[in-house]
């Protein structure tokens, strides 16, 4: 069907702004709630079926026969759904939809192009919370308050502060005067945006989408295999809310076959990718091979990995630096990009902080997503439980380091990993550099007169530049590792644990070699998916070109 949109605009004479919101309160699911009950019910029903995942192109279910399992990292031979794999024909097919798409949905006036967010985020709110709660539990292997505060809150958080910085982009005009009017048109970006999304959160997945889209972009979106399940139920909400065929296109398939593709076409316009910074740094170095071709220099935005850490000075409370080693390192299993991995720890502290870890880390249960009394759950998947358990194998063989908790490692049933703390004497140890993305912390205990050249190691030994949290309560020494630390985290904690950003709060994102530092959850993103047009508007044009020195006799 055609649509007359000047009509459309004309009818748009009205400034609308959002207010800031409130975050989405987390629900408890204590035993007998609603929530809970609604919850095992749709947990129960996903373990007992197995659907199929289609592709979907311009709003079309497509099935190329070239299938994958969904399985649950915590039973891998649980197979929760398969999933049908683009080939380079749907690529092209997706490319040319996100085009289309974009030529109605680019001129449809903000107001409504936010009206249908806010409606993906209250139909997450109410009707969907359960299903997506259940399906990244199962899919992607959290218990319900991590996947709560990630699928549930989080995305709800970001679409509707989405919602309120839009506006207040669009509020943002230049001044004018008595002979001309001055406007911005914050116009989307001229071509598509690549969304590539990462295993861990759902939230994110639906905002690497739906950041662009509020701002008029259409998406070519790519999930990570692994979290496919929640992401096929989210483009079922976006559906129901209302989101016009085209504007997200759902690829599931192989990276490099997709990526390959979707770089080489004219108009790319931006990548909104969250991974890690390999896959990025291969995203950047093909757009650079194919700079030549593109319409405009596509806007690269990328929230890459860290090697986050907790540095606690002598002067910190031993239970509380204690329990944000233990929840900031082995929630989600350690998978978060902000989970502390390393830790530097006084001489003299050490010894009391290791006995209350020890008790905090015996009431961790370790077992499957739907049991409620469980802390930690399976990793992901294999290649992930393999590459975890081979920096915990080359500590057990080192000089240089002891696994003083866990160690153990078994994927026979789930791909399962105790959480494990080692301790080193080589503060440039392997594990005290490299991303490892799972439940080890790796510590390194320092000389208490050794503050300063122990500061000086931490912000050197990485190349990452996420997160980050000094444990003090002497000012002086806070102060100093504020200055020192500047550069080593976009995220920077004083007396917290480094994880649990949260939208409107704490805008997310890390430079160095974690990422383009765009803070996702801020107006500072969102910026980055529109190319503005500036209009100059004369009442009374020149019409004389000497200037009056020139006619001076
Ligand atoms: P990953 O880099 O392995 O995969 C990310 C996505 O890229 C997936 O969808 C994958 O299929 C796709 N991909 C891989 N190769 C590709 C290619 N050549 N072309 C196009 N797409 C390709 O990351 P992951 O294992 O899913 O996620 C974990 C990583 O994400 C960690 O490094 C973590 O720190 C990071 N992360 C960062 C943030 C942040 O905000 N900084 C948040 C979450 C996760």
């Amino acid at each position: 069907m055609k649509f007359n949109f000047n009509f459309y605009i004309a009818m748009n004479n009205a400034v609308f702004s959002f207010q800031m919101p409130n975050n989405e309160p987390v629900k408890t699911y204590l035993k007998g709630s609603p929530e809970r009950v609604e919850l095992e019910a749709t947990l129960k029903k996903m373990r007992s079926e197995q659907i199929e995942i289609p592709i979907i192109i311009g709003g079309k279910e497509i099935k190329t026969g070239n299938i994958g399992k969904v399985v649950m990292p915590s039973d891998h031979n649980h197979v929760l759904a398969t999933y049908h794999k683009v080939s380079e024909k749907e690529v092209k097919m997706a490319i040319d939809a996100a085009m289309e798409a974009k030529k109605l949905w680019e001129n449809v006036p903000y107001v409504e192009r936010i009206s249908i967010t806010l409606r993906i985020a209250e139909l997450i709110a109410t009707k969907y919370r359960a299903v997506i709660n259940a399906s990244t539990m199962l899919g992607q292997s959290k218990n319900i308050f991590q996947s709560e505060i990630d699928a549930a809150c989080e995305l709800i958080d970001f679409l509707r502060f989405n919602a309120h910085f839009a506006t207040q982009i669009y509020g943002d005009q230049p001044n004018s005067m008595n002979s001309h009017n001055n406007r911005l048109e914050y116009r989307p970006l001229e071509g598509f945006v690549f969304a590539v999304s990462p295993f861990n959160f759902t939230s994110i997945a639906g905002n690497l989408n739906l950041a662009p889209a509020v701002m008029g972009n259409t998406t070519i979106w790519k999930p990570a295999t692994t979290a496919i399940l929640s992401n096929y139920y989210l483009m079922k909400v976006f559906k129901e809310a209302g989101l016009p065929d085209g504007v997200i296109n759902f690829i599931p398939g192989q990276g490099s076959l997709i990526g390959k593709n979707i770089l080489a076409s004219k108009d790319l316009a931006g990548i909104h990718f969250t991974g890690s910074n390999v896959t990025f740094n291969t995203l950047w170095k093909g757009v650079g091979d194919n700079l030549d071709k593109y319409v405009s220099y596509p806007k690269l935005v990328g929230e890459t990995g860290g090697k986050d850490f907790i540095f606690a000075h002598n002067s910190a409370y031993p239970q509380e630096l204690a329990t944000a080693m233990v929840a900031g390192s082995f929630e989600f299993q350690g998978q978060k990009c902000s989970a502390a991995s390393r830790a530097y720890v006084p001489k003299s502290l050490w010894g009391d902080v290791k006995n209350r870890i020890f008790a905090l880390m015996d009431q961790i249960k370790m077992g499957q997503p739907y049991e409620f009394d469980v802390f930690v759950n399976a990793v992901i998947d294999e290649a992930s439980f393999d590459n975890i358990k081979s920096y915990i194998d080359f500590a057990k063989e080192s000089k240089e380091a002891e696994i003083v908790r866990g160690g153990v490692c078994d994927k026979s049933k789930g791909y399962f990993i105790e959480p494990t703390i080692i301790v080193t004497t080589n503060p440039k140890f392997k594990s005290m550099e490299e991303e490892i993305f799972g439940p080890v912390l790796t510590v390194y205990v320092y000389e208490d007169t050794k503050y300063e050249e122990t500061l000086e190691l931490c912000n050197t030994t990485s190349p990452y530049g996420l997160t980050g949290a000094i444990w003090s309560n002497d000012k002086y020494a806070t102060l100093k590792a504020f200055d020192m630390l500047r550069y080593a985290a976009g995220n920077f904690y004083i007396n917290d644990k480094p994880t649990g950003a949260m939208v409107g709060l704490q805008p997310f994102g890390g430079s160095r070699a974690s990422g383009t530092n765009d803070k996702a959850g801020s107006y500072l993103n969102l910026i980055r998916w529109t190319s503005p047009r500036t209009i100059k508007e004369t009442y009374v044009a020149a019409t004389d070109i000497l200037y009056g020195y020139m006619k001076e006799k």
